[in-house]
C-alpha cells in the first residue's frame, strides 16, 4: 500500500479538505501514476454535492488525470518508468460482456468509475484524481503525446471523449450542421473537435460575453439561445445537436432546430430532469432525442492521438488546490474559460 494525500468532500453540504489515504499495492497488470494534473469536471461536483443522490463519503474527485508513470507491474507491457500516462472516468470493467467487447467498456453493467465506485480492490469506493497518486490496470491507461501541454491534455479525458464520442457515433463530418449547446469544459471541447471534423458548427449560449470566444475556439455561427428570432432562423436545419448544458432546461427550443432525422444528444445529466420533451416536435420530422457516457478505452485513445494530430487541446485556467472549492461555485456561475486544472505541485505531503 501506498500513503496517498487528496481532497475530499466528506458530506454535500461541505467543502473539500485534504484527506490521506492509501492506493493497493502495485498488481501484475497495475501501472502506478504520479499526478501532475487533474481538470475539474462538472460532475465532480455533482458528486461532491450529492447531487445524483448516490454518493458515499469521503468522495475524491477528478477523472480527467494526467502524470508520469512511477511504476509497473510484472505484466504490464504497453508502459514503462518515466512514460506520460492518462486515466479519465473508468478504471475498470468486466471485460468478456458483449459492450466489453465491442470496446464500449463505459456500457458495461460492470464499468468501475474512477471515483465513487465500489473498488474490488479495497472494498472500498474507487478514490479519484485529486491526489498526488492513482494505480490503475494498463487497461485504462492512456498514452498522451509530449507534443501537447500536458495540463490543457487533462480534460481531454472526460470533456474530450464525452464530446468526441458522440461526434463520430453520429458521423459528423463535412456537410453536417452541427449545434452544440452550452460553452462549458463539454461545449468547448465539442466545439473545437466538431470544428476540426469539418462540419459547420453552431454554438447555442446562454452567456453573450461567450460569444467572440465561441468563434475563435471554432464556432462558425452563435446564437444566444434565449433569444427567439436567432433561434428560429435555425428551424429545421440541424444534422445533430450536442446538448452540453449542466442544468434542468427546455429541450423542445432545440429539438424544433432538427431536421427530419436529425438527432440532438444529451451529454449533460443535471441534477433535476428536463421538462418533458413535445412529442409534436418528435414525431412531426421523426426526430431523436438520444444520450451519451463518455467513451470506451480504444476510442479514447483515438481521441488523444487525433488531438495531437490537430493540435488540440482544452483552454484553461490552472488552479492550485487550495481553491478547488472555489473554482466549484465560479464552475455554477458558468464563469470558467474553459476548464479548472489542478496543478497538483500544490498539493503538499
Ligand atoms: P460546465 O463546464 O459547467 O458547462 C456547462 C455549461 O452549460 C455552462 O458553461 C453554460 O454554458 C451552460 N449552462 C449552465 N447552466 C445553465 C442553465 N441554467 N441554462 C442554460 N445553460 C446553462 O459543465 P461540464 O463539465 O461541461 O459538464 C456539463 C454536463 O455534462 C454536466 O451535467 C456533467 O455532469 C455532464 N457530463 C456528462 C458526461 C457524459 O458522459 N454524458 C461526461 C462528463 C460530464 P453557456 O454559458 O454557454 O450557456
Ligand atoms: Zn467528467
Ligand atoms: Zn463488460
Amino acid at each position: 500500500m501506498s500513503k496517498v494525500i487528496g481532497y475530499a468532500a466528506h458530506s454535500a453540504e461541505e467543502a473539500l479538505v485534504p484527506f490521506n489515504f492509501e492506493r493497493r499495492e502495485l498488481g501484475v497488470k497495475d501501472i502506478q501514476i504520479e499526478i501532475l494534473f487533474c481538470g475539474v469536471c462538472h460532475s465532480d461536483l455533482h458528486t461532491a454535492r450529492n447531487e445524483w443522490q448516490n454518493a458515499t463519503y469521503p468522495v475524491v474527485p477528478g477523472h480527467e488525470i494526467v502524470g508520469r508513470v512511477i511504476g509497473v507491474g510484472t505484466d504490464v507491457s504497453e508502459f514503462k518508468v518515466g512514460d506520460l500516462a492518462g486515466v479519465g472516468c473508468l478504471v475498470d470493467s468486466c471485460r468478456v460482456c458483449p459492450d466489453c467487447a465491442d470496446d464500449l467498456e463505459q456500457y458495461c453493467d460492470h464499468e468501475v468509475f474512477t471515483y465513487n465506485s465500489p473498488d474490488k480492490h479495497t472494498g472500498k469506493m474507487t478514490y479519484g484524481g485529486y491526489s498526488n497518486q492513482i494505480v490503475v490496470d494498463e487497461h485504462f491507461v492512456l498514452h498522451i503525446s509530449d507534443k501537447l501541454d500536458l495540463a490543457a491534455v487533462a480534460p481531454l479525458l472526460c470533456a474530450g471523449i464525452t464530446t468526441y464520442s458522440p461526434l463520430r457515433h453520429w458521423k459528423v463530418g463535412p456537410g453536417s450542421k452541427v449545434g452544440v449547446v452550452g460553452l462549458g469544459g463539454l461545449g468547448h471541447m465539442a466545439v473545437k473537435l466538431a470544428h476540426a471534423m469539418g462540419a459547420h458548427v453552431v454554438l447555442f449560449t446562454t452567456s453573450p460575453d461567450k460569444v467572440t470566444d465561441a468563434k475563435r475556439l471554432g464556432a462558425d455561427e452563435v446564437v444566444i439561445s434565449k433569444n427567439p428570432d436567432e433561434m428560429k432562423r435555425h428551424l429545421k436545419s440541424f444534422d445533430f445537436i450536442l446538448n452540453t448544458v449542466a442544468a434542468a432546461h427546455n429541450l423542445d427550443v432545440f429539438t424544433e432546430l432538427l431536421k427530419r432525422d436529425g438527432t440532438m444528444c444529451l451529454n449533460g445529466v443535471p441534477a433535476l430532469p428536463h421538462p418533458s420533451p413535445s412529442i409534436f416536435n418528435l414525431i412531426f420530422k421523426r426526430r431523436q432525442i438520444a444520450g451519451s457516457l463518455i467513451g470506451g478505452i480504444k476510442e479514447t485513445q483515438e481521441m488523444l492521438d487525433f488531438c495531437a494530430e490537430h493540435n488540440i487541446t482544452s483552454d484553461i485556467e490552472i488552479i492550485p488546490i487550495q481553491d478547488v472549492n472555489q473554482a466549484y461555485e465560479r464552475m455554477l456561475k458558468g464563469d470558467v474559460k474553459y476548464r479548472f486544472v489542478i496543478d497538483m505541485a500544490t498539493l503538499k505531503a
